[in-house]
């Protein structure tokens, strides 16, 4: 038993940020098991847009996961907290773990911890924590070119960065000041890329950029052109697009869904259903239009699917404001909504607004807003159960009550579905198809069986 202090390098490959996301130090003490969910909440924060800081002083949270086997592992964790709070007197503080669950007064009240998280909840540490600290954190889009937390990457899913820079100026956005002109990569480079990988054994593509929608304007081409020369030039079954700013589709885009390898989900962030909002965002889209844009889109592609990212409490948002967003939300009716408490990232417009919106507001509203959204969430779900789909496994991380794996993947149009299967099955990372009989119990999944 030992302290375990988390090295993000040895786990990931981080990407070198242009930008500075908030971060979180995560510390534990004891068992192995302390250890392993180290690695699951750093994995969860950073698809979050939480950076991991290997220096609990560069830290704006730090998470702790304590042990309580012995008096001295509580003596220790309770030192643990002490240093951390000493160290970094401004960071959030977190507890979970065996001391944090057995003694979660003493370590709120005595320690001052600002969140403990029992150990019936630690799968849900990475939530909880953002959502009882309202933790400011801005769209992945700001900060993470290219690849959105809702398409993670994996062993049978891999990113292809086709652009990089971004024309325009969204006023909280600190990705296009870094990142300056728009660049583009040869239609040939993207290709070769993608048959690799595919004869590695990779089976979905998802073609990204900082600004995917203005793929080609520095060659003469549009994203149509390279959707289109991936679908005659490459055979990998499933090509997805990243995230896509909802004004700027071509005009002939919908007839490339005609190609079933082009899976019928967008990720369109819109921020905020009122106009008044993103027009002090500059963004270039307003409510009405994007609800057109989705009407066309439900039309025209089968089972088309729609997400989403809104920005909570933007500088001045008022009542009225948030209650068209509100609204507006209702009314697109998303398969998922990525929610974003505004926090202000100095050298943008959006720092320099006036009236910011309370933390305790924001918290109000982004609860308000989680509920909305699981309920559409679930919605949709029911709208696919019955129905046949191919659905890549990505892996399986439960098991039912008999003790058979339940496997995990997505349907073409990214739903999350669950499979059981008997124990002797490894079903990673194929295409299989299964036929879906409900949603699950916590309205995330579609609940399927294999035919
Ligand atoms: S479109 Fe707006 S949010 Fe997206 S990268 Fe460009 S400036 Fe940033």
């Amino acid at each position: 038993m030992g302290l375990k202090r988390y090295n993000a390098a040895s786990f990931f490959d981080w990407q070198s940020y242009h930008t500075q996301p908030m971060r979180v130090h995560l510390q534990a003490l004891g068992c192995r098991l302390n250890e392993a969910e180290l690695e699951t909440w750093a994995r969860d924060f950073r698809t979050q847009g939480i950076d991991v800081a290997e220096d609990v002083a560069d830290a704006d949270i730090v998470v702790i996961n304590t042990c309580a086997v012995t008096a001295e592992s509580v003596r220790k964790s309770r030192n643990l907290v002490r240093r951390a709070q000493r160290q970094n007197p401004a960071a959030r503080l977190v507890m979970s773990g065996c001391y944090a669950a057995l003694s979660p007064e003493q370590a709120a009240d005595e320690l001052g911890v600002d969140l403990v998280v029992g150990n019936a909840e630690k799968d849900r540490l990475v939530e909880i924590t953002q959502q009882a600290l309202s933790l400011p954190v801005m769209p992945q889009g700001a900060t993470e070119p290219g690849e959105h937390p809702l398409l993670k990457r994996g062993r049978q899913r891999a990113f292809i960065k086709v652009q990089d820079g971004c024309r325009y100026r969204c006023t909280y956005c600190v990705v296009t000041l870094a990142r300056g002109e728009e660049r583009s990569r040869s239609v040939d480079e993207i290709i070769d890329e993608i048959n690799g990988l595919h004869a590695q054994g990779i089976h979905e593509v998802v073609l990204a950029g900082v600004h995917l929608g203005g793929y080609g304007s520095d060659k003469g081409l549009t994203l149509s052109d390279l959707v289109q020369n991936v679908l005659a030039r490459t055979t990998i079954p499933r090509i997805r697009l990243g995230s896509v700013e909802p004004w700027d589709l071509p005009a002939d885009f919908w007839r490339l869904f005609e190609n079933p390898r082009l899976m019928p989900h967008l990720h369109l962030p819109i921020q905020s259903g009122a106009d008044s909002v993103l027009r002090r965002m500059s963004r270039r889209c307003k409510a009405d239009e994007f609800n057109a844009l989705i009407q066309q889109a439900r039309e025209q592609v089968k089972d088309f699917s729609v997400t989403t990212d809104i920005i909570v409490g933007f500088p001045g948002e008022t009542e009225e404001e948030w209650q068209q967003t509100l609204a507006f939300v209702e009314q697109v009716r998303f398969a998922h909504v990525h929610i974003f408490a505004f926090s202000a990232r100095e050298g943008t417009k959006a720092a320099t607004l006036p009236l910011p919106v309370s933390r305790a507001l924001k918290r109000e509203r982004s609860q308000q807003l989680h509920a909305l959204a699981a309920r559409h969430k679930q919605q949709t779900l029911q709208q696919f159960v019955d129905r046949k789909f191919e659905v890549l496994i990505e892996g399986n991380r439960e098991n039912d009550d008999a003790g058979n794996p339940i496997w995990s993947g997505y349907t073409p149009n990214f739903l999350r579905v669950r499979v059981p299967a008997a124990p002797s099955l490894d079903l990673h990372n194929q295409l299989l198809n299964v036929r879906t009989r409900a949603v699950s119990t916590d309205g995330e999944a579609l609940l399927a069986d294999l035919l």
